[in-house]
């Protein structure tokens, strides 16, 4: 299975990303955690994305393109994967069908998860972090008695910098610019789904599955 997963800040794509690889078997090839890695490993490549993520911006489609074919190439994505955070332009989309060209192999189909901006804002600005373990929890799974404990490992919890009301509309705003022309593009071959991301966890994760295996089965 070869995945595309887009959504916004907040609708719920990691966890829909860890339920789809636990069900398929698959890894999460995530162009986010893949550079910030690199940041932190201060390998070349960490070196020369650095600056363009401190200041928000995207990182050259070239630096991206040569990043992600590295990745398709590797024994990990031999059996399929989800992609999340790339393709970001329609340039690295059209790189992107041309790798899987040249490997051989088909792209199933881009999920795009849909939430209404004020929902985002809600989960956002009541989400938390656990500065020890790292889990994130939204408001419905933090103890009233004990607001800023980690339910799983006692850690404090505390609220991420871009949570905040005005950078999460800032980071929306970005996101909607960014795939606007990217969901054109998929759009047009047909490959494109949405999914009611309101709905919630298993009831997203049941519909995505069965669309998957609807659209694996021969017509
Ligand atoms: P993310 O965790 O997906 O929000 O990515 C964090 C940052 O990494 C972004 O703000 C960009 O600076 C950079 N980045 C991740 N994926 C890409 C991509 N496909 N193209 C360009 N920059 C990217």
């Amino acid at each position: 299975m070869r995945i595309i997963l887009f959504g916004p800040p907040g609708s719920g794509k990691g966890t829909q990303a860890k339920l789809l690889c636990d069900e398929f078997n698959i890894p999460h090839i995530s162009t986010g955690d893949l550079l910030r890695a690199a940041v932190g490993n201060k390998t070349p490549l960490g070196i020369k994305a650095k600056q363009y993520m401190n200041t928000g911006n995207l990182v050259p489609d070239e630096i991206m393109i040569g990043l992600i074919h590295e990745v398709l190439e590797s024994e990990r994505a031999k059996n399929g994967f989800i992609l999340d955070g790339f393709p970001r332009t329609v340039n690295q989309a059209k790189a992107l069908d041309e790798m899987f060209a040249s490997l051989k192999i088909q792209l199933d189909c881009v999920i795009s998860l849909r939430v209404e901006h004020d929902e985002i804002t809600r989960r956002l600005t009541e989400r938390k972090s656990c500065s020890s373990c790292g889990r994130i929890y939204n408001a419905s799974q933090i103890s009233e008695d004990h607001p800023n404990a980690c339910p799983y490992c006692g850690g404090e919890l505390f609220q991420r910098k871009d949570d905040t009301p005005e950078t999460v509309r800032h980071r929306l705003e970005v996101y909607l610019k960014e795939t606007k022309t990217l969901k054109n593009f998929y759009r047009q071959s047909n490959r494109f789904i949405q999914i009611d991301g309101m709905q919630e966890i298993g009831k997203v994760h049941d519909t995505i599955v069965s669309i998957l295996h609807k659209r694996r089965q021969p017509a």
